[in-house]
């Protein structure tokens, strides 16, 4: 299918998700701001370009998904019944799973390529890319499609947890977007701290503020830190729906503030 304008100038803001190492949280971040802005009545997709290992449909429940061809092209599948929070993922295309997906550069290019110009979002006004860890064939295949698609307003947003060896890793995601040329929103920080439920004392696990530290050292918005919530952990290994069973929690609040700021 031709890339087709008008479908794309329909989406107004494109976020990258990114993080140096897996497991920082990357994707319960994505999906917590899809949540907070369609919470905020915007309408939001959610492209999942981490295809060795896709979270994004457990995520968001949605696991049993299917995405439907139309003549247009690929139709998202959606949270909810008014069709504004719609998600992509390589994980709706597999068979099971436990498929494994084992493929080089070239073959992860075209499906990265498919995902940007073939699926039909129709409008929306956020679109959120969660990324796989690291600097890898899938980041530069969604840089030269944002670019060839001519995206105007794209920009990343970047994860990490408080520790060195993850801020180190970030700082690598900073040159890499220095040096493809891709704005930077701002730093989240990923598991800083647990509250106790009782006590309301709060236990810095591992170091503190790297990501605030290094958002101050390398210009960067510091957008906010995150706590470690085990109420999170229990809706996503459960399958519960995010929207009730966040609704209070510590970690989903502080999404939302950061909603405000990007
Ligand atoms: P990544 O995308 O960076 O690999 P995930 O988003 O898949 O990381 O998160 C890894 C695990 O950590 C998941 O089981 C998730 O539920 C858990 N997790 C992430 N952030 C938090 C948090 N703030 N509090 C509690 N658990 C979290």
């Amino acid at each position: 299918m031709e890339v087709d304008d008008q479908q794309i100038s329909k989406i107004k803001k494109v976020f990258l998700i990114l993080s140096g190492k897996g497991g920082v949280g990357k994707s319960s971040v994505t999906t917590q701001l899809a949540f907070a802005l369609y919470e905020k009545g915007y309408k939001v997709g959610v492209l999942d370009v981490d295809l060795c290992g896709p979270s994004i449909p457990k995520m968001f429940n949605l696991e049993n998904g299917v995405i439907n061809q139309s003549e247009s092209g690929w139709i998202p599948v959606y949270y909810d019944n008014e069709k504004r929070l719609g998600v992509i993922s390589i994980g709706f295309l597999l068979n099971s799973k436990s498929d494994a997906v084992i493929w080089r550069g070239p073959k992860k290019n075209s499906m990265i390529k498919k995902f940007m110009t073939d699926v039909v979002w129709g409008d929306l006004d956020y679109l959120l890319i969660d990324t796989p860890p690291g600097t890898s064939d899938e980041h530069l295949a969604v840089m030269e499609n944002i670019r060839s698609i001519n995206y105007s307003d794209y920009s990343a947003v970047l994860v990490t947890t408080p520790q060195n060896l993850s801020v180190n890793d970030v700082r690598r995601e900073i040159t890499f977007c220095h040096k493809v040329g891709i704005p930077i929103t701002g730093i989240i920080e990923n598991m800083s701290g647990f509250t106790c439920p009782n006590c309301k004392d709060c236990t810095y696990l591992f170091t503190r503020q790297g990501g605030k530290i290094l958002a101050e050292k390398s210009n960067c918005t510091f957008l906010g830190a995150i706590p470690i919530d085990p109420n999170l952990t229990r809706c996503i290994e459960n399958g519960l729906d995010f929207l009730t069973t966040l609704k209070d929690s510590p970690c989903y609040s502080n999404i939302k503030e950061i909603t405000d700021k990007i």
